[in-house]
C-alpha cells in the first residue's frame, strides 16, 4: 500500500536496502514524527518527504483503513474508533508501529511517522522503542482551524492505497482514479461532519500536548503549512537539513 511505499529507485546504481528499493550512495536517511491537526496537509507532506529521504511513510490511519479493507477481526475492531472518530487505544496503535519499525527498511534507513504518536503514551513508547537512537526531528505543521476544515471538506483519498487528494488543488490527473494505483478515489468515511468535529477535539486534547513534550525535548520544528504544497515542503525540508547538519 502506499503508506508503506518509498520512493522510486533513482537511475544510478546504489546500495540495496531491501528487496525493492535502491538508494543512491549518500543519500541521508532520516527519523522524522510529522504532527498537524486533521487536514493540516501533514500525509501529503509524509509523502513527499519519505521520497524524499528514500525512507518509509508509516501512517497508522492508513494502516487502520487497510485493515478495514481486509475485513479481518482487527479491521472489524478499528472501524468501530475510525468511523466514531475515536482513538484506537495506545496499547493497540503501539503494537502495530513497534512491529512495523522492525522491518529492516525503517530499522536501516528511518520513517516518516504520519499519525503516530498521538498522545502522550504513545510518544513515550515510541522513545523506548527507538532506544538507544533517538528521532531526527519532530516537524508540527501549523494551520489554523478555520482552514482545515474547508481543506477536509474537500480532502478525498484512493480507496486501495491510500494516497491522498484534495479538490481542486491537487486532485487525481483523471477525475476519481488514483494516480499511484488506479484504485477508486473518494471520500473518506470519516470526514463526516461530526468526526470531524470529535477529531479535532481529541488532536487538542490529546496531541497537541506533544508540541511542548517534544519542544522541552529540542526535537520540534514548527513549520507554517498554509499556502502552496511545494512551499511547504520546501520549508519542512530545510529545516531538517538545517538541523541535521548540527547547525542549531
Ligand atoms: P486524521 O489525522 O485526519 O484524523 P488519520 O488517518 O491519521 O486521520 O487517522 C484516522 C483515525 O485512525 C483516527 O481518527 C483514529 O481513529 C485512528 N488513529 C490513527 N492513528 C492513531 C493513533 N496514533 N492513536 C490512536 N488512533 C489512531
Ligand atoms: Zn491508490
Amino acid at each position: 500500500m502506499a503508506s508503506d511505499m518509498i520512493g522510486e529507485a533513482p537511475a544510478s546504481p546504489g546500495t540495496l536496502v531491501s528487496a525493492v528499493t535502491v538508494v543512491a550512495p549518500g543519500t541521508p536517511g532520516a527519523r522524522l514524527v510529522i504532527l498537524g491537526k486533521q487536514g493540516a496537509g501533514k500525509g501529503t507532506q509524509a509523502v513527499r518527504l519519505s521520497r524524499h529521504y528514500v525512507v518509509p511513510h508509516i501512517a497508522t490511519g492508513d494502516t487502520f483503513r487497510a485493515a478495514i479493507r481486509s475485513g479481518s477481526e482487527f479491521g472489524i475492531l478499528a472501524k468501530r474508533y475510525l468511523d466514531a472518530g475515536e482513538l484506537v487505544p495506545d496499547e493497540v496503535v503501539i503494537g502495530v508501529v513497534k512491529e512495523r519499525l522492525t522491518h529492516p527498511d525503517a530499522s536501516h534507513r528511518g520513517f516518516v511517522l504520519d499519525g503516530f504518536p498521538r498522545t502522550v503514551g504513545q510518544a513515550e513508547a515510541l522513545e523506548t522503542i527507538l532506544e538507544p537512537l533517538n528521532l531526527d526531528l519532530v516537524i508540527s505543521l501549523e494551520v489554523p482551524t478555520a482552514a482545515v476544515l474547508t481543506r477536509l471538506a474537500s480532502r478525498r483519498v484512493c480507496s486501495s492505497c491510500g494516497a491522498n487528494y484534495s479538490v481542486p488543488d491537487n486532485p487525481p490527473k483523471v477525475p476519481g482514479i488514483c494516480d499511484v494505483c488506479g484504485g477508486d478515489v473518494v471520500q473518506r468515511d470519516d470526514d463526516t461532519e461530526a468526526a470531524i468535529r470529535r477529531r479535532l477535539e481529541l488532536y487538542e486534547r490529546e496531541t497537541a500536548p506533544l508540541v511542548s513534550w517534544y519542544s522541552q525535548r529540542s526535537l520540534l520544528a514548527t513549520i507554517d503549512g498554509t499556502g502552496p504544497l511545494d512551499e511547504v515542503t520546501d520549508r519542512i525540508v530545510t529545516e531538517i537539513d538545517r538541523r541535521k547538519l548540527g547547525a542549531v
